[in-house]
């Protein structure tokens, strides 16, 4: 099918949230970046809706860039044309024509919004389905279970004729629900848990630990095209904190306590990723943890790692089991990056066992015996490296998967 528009809808929220006009107006900012490569386009808004005019452009370019924005929950390629019986069979017979797989069966329903158009929707239903039948020979009506619903929308403006209903990527348009710091180690977890957490409005810093020169350039390369993919979904540039935590993680590994030195280190981080929240004004902590995939990871340990830290903890993975997870990396273009081989830092100094069920009373403990802890958090806040990751060009977006979204 060869559209003349695409009809962008918007999730249930925007037509009754109380922010609706900044929602629009951000999921309208995304669109516009994706349609400067294609000058011939241009926008026009109706409530709950937008419409994108192709003006001979390509529509699958752009739609694969829509299926990558927040915040927009389906879209359609449609044919327009103007309120007239004659022009709306004839847009809908194309449309039938231009279908790669010939179907069986088709209904045509019709939604009437200009009630100045002279045929009732029965009526019209009836004459753009005789038209098509008198065309196709071999084709029937089926009304239950049709192969192809063919959609006729008279509004005041003209007619919109479509069968496609692509689904959009869902959600809150990205930064409308607030900022969290995105604790984003090299794994296949953490890239994940940040595009469902801006998939859900959430603005993202990304905040990486590593332990130079343990740590190799390439292990931050890694994590610096994590963040860059996750830059695809945002549109917009994403701040990358780059922490040295060599001294801390050498500081807990000499405190011999060998089932401990995860618990310690996760515990650090997350005050360093609080206080860098406080630094940039955001309001919660975002990890890929997963209940009970590792000892650091059960309810018992996250109890202790997350004990002292006051601002909201999310982890939306967290009932996740690890084959959804890698469902979800591999559509959103980082799990090839994610199972490179790099050494993470925490990965340095894996303990035999590591304690699945830590007691707090100790840990506090052991940690106030690391002469210094404190001061090296706060210089390890303040050294931290700041860099901005900007969107690579459009197309590689595009590369992002080819699977359907779920
Ligand atoms: P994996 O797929 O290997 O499980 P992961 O990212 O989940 O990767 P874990 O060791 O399970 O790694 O760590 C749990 C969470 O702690 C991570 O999801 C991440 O949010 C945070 N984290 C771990 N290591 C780092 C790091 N080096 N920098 C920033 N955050 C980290
Ligand atoms: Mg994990």
């Amino acid at each position: 099918m060869k559209p003349d528009m695409i009809m962008i809808r918007f999730g249930e929220y925007m037509v009754k949230g109380r922010n609706r006009r900044q929602f629009e107006n951000r999921i309208e900012e995304q669109i516009k970046r994706v349609l400067l490569p294609y000058p011939g386009t241009s926008i026009s808004k109706a409530f709950g809706r937008l419409y994108i005019t192709l003006h001979n452009e390509q529509y699958e370019p752009i739609a694969d860039q829509l299926k990558l924005i927040f915040g927009i929950h389906s879209f359609s390629p449609v044919k327009f044309t103007i309120n007239d019986l004659e022009s709306i069979r004839a847009a809908a017979l194309e449309i039938m024509f231009e279908m790669p797989h010939k179907p069986d069966t088709f209904k045509v329903s019709v939604r009437r919004v200009e009630k100045e158009f002279p045929h009732e929707t029965f009526e019209m239903n009836h004459l753009v389905g005789s038209h098509i039948l008198r065309a196709i020979p071999n084709l029937k009506v089926n009304v239950k279970e049709p192969e192809v619903e063919l959609r006729v929308e008279i509004q005041p403006e003209g007619t919109y004729v479509f069968h496609e209903m692509v689904q959009g990527a869902g959600g809150y348009p990205y930064g409308t629900n607030g900022k969290a710091m995105l604790l984003l180690s090299g794994g296949i977890d953490s890239p994940v848990a940040g595009y469902l957490s801006m998939r859900q409005g959430l603005e993202i810093e990304a905040v990486h630990f590593h332990s130079y020169p343990f740590t190799s350039d390439k292990a931050k390369e890694k994590v610096i095209e994590l963040a860059k993919r996750l830059s695809h979904f945002s549109g917009v540039p994403i701040k990358l904190h780059l922490v040295s935590f060599t001294d801390i993680q050498t500081a807990i590994a000499q405190s011999n306590r060998e089932s401990l030195i995860i618990t310690l280190m996760r515990r650090s981080m997350l005050r360093i990723a609080e206080r860098l929240a406080e630094k940039y004004r955001a309001l919660g902590l975002v990890t890929g943890d997963s209940l009970g995939q590792v000892a650091s990871q059960t309810l018992s340990s996250m109890n202790v790692i997350g004990n002292d830290i006051h601002i909201p903890l999310l982890r939306p993975l967290i009932t996740m089991d690890k084959n959804e997870i890698i469902r979800i990396a591999k559509q959103i273009g980082t799990y090839n990056t994610s199972i490179l081989p790099y050494e993470d830092c925490c990965t340095l100094f894996v303990p035999k066992s590591p304690s699945t069920n830590p007691n707090l009373k100790i840990v506090e403990r052991v940690e106030a015996s690391i002469q210094g802890l404190d001061d090296m958090i706060h210089t390890a806040v303040a050294s931290a490296e700041v860099i901005e990751l900007t969107p690579d060009v459009l197309s590689e977006a595009q590369s992002a998967g080819n699977e359907d979204w779920f």
